[in-house]
């Protein structure tokens, strides 16, 4: 979205609309954040908004301002059906291509009449949308939803409960503002929430300090099943089923995991592997440092995508088979690797 498409985004939402906001599958902190924080806004306008999530997000975001009114598409299909049905706008955040939104949900946007307004920072965004503000070089969506509000005009909307949602994905986004996307401006933005009435100590808390005992013992299995390939500076989790089903694996719990075998001395590309029988797949995390891009690895072997230093993807066959598989192509990165 270029600053001159403003005036025409004014003047959509001068009068009020149903509007409906939808993060990507699994969401996470930044697409909880950032759509509970543009609902709040639109709804100081007089809209009719409503977050649908395309499935359940993890415990551990389920104090955000709002959470209550979060419908999820995969358990209330029909009413969620019908609000996108009858929605004059279409907000779609933290993600840019619809089939982020999982198979069952992506055709009743794609097929929506509404206005589609696109607000992302991953890479590679489709044309869907009518107005897309997408850029890869920031943080996290929430920072983009702030500059949105701001270019708006609507700096004075943002409240302590607006504050909280956006602090929330810049926060888990940006690993607690150690990611490179981090910049000042990033810092500037957190400065103004705080002073909003964000507190920043209480989110943290709320996010970061509500392990469960079977969510620490499972770390202690993720990391007795942590691999090196010294070589390739590269190492490597895996979870079967089996052993997340022993400490009763919750979503959410394994949030972070991969980040431990990024924190080995040396280490620069970062993997987790993890068994979902119910989804029939391998859900795979890629984390790197520096110039490699976990993006592009993810999106030529693994049915995946996201950022240069973060992104997800999947397999459909066994997990030591995915593992066989991501062994087995890291020799052609040696160069990128090694270096
Ligand atoms: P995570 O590993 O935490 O699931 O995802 C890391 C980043 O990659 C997030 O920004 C997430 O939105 C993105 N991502 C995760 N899975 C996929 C995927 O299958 N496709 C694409 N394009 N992006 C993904
Ligand atoms: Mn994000």
């Amino acid at each position: 979205m270029i600053k001159a498409q403003i005036p025409q985004i004014k003047s959509l939402l001068s009068s009020p609309k149903n509007v409906v906001i939808v993060p990507h599958r699994n969401p996470d902190g930044d697409a909880m954040g950032s759509t509970l924080a543009l609902m709040h806004y639109l709804k100081t306008y007089n809209h009719d908004v409503v977050v649908i999530t395309p499935n359940d997000y993890p415990e551990f975001l389920k104090w955000l301002p709002g959470d209550q009114s979060v419908l999820k598409f995969d358990s209330q299909t029909e009413e969620c059906k019908l609000l996108i049905d009858k929605a004059d706008l279409l907000f779609t955040l933290d993600f840019n291509a619809f089939h982020r939104a999982g198979h069952e949900l992506a055709p009743v946007l794609e097929n929506s009449n509404s206005v589609k307004v696109m607000i992302d920072h991953h890479q590679e965004p489709d044309d869907y949308a009518a107005y897309t503000y997408s850029d890869v070089s920031m943080s996290s969506t929430c920072e983009m939803i702030y500059n949105f509000i701001d270019m708006l005009g609507d700096q004075d909307k943002i409240d302590e409960t607006i504050a909280t949602c956006l602090y929330v994905g810049i926060m888990t986004d940006t690993g607690s503002f150690r990611f490179k996307g981090t910049t000042s401006k990033t810092h500037e933005v957190i400065g103004c929430l705080i002073e909003k009435g964000a507190n920043n100590s209480e989110i943290h808390n709320n996010i970061y300090d509500t392990n469960s005992i079977n969510r620490l013992q499972l770390l202690g299995v993720a990391l007795q099943n942590l691999k090196v390939i010294p070589e390739l500076r590269t190492a490597y989790i895996s979870l079967s089923q089996v052993e997340l089903d022993a400490f009763n694996f919750k979503k959410g719990d394994t949030e972070g995991f991969v980040n431990y075998a990024l924190s080995l001395k040396g280490i620069i590309f970062a993997a987790i592997f993890i068994e979902s029988q119910q989804d029939e797949i391998i859900k795979i995390s890629f984390r790197s440092k520096g110039d490699f891009s976990v993006n592009e690895f993810s999106r030529a072997h693994f049915n995946g995508g996201g950022h240069n230093n973060a992104a997800g993807g999947r397999s459909e066959t066994d997990l030591q088979s995915t593992i066989d598989k991501f062994i087995s192509i890291l020799p052609q990165y040696k160069h990128e690797l090694s270096q």
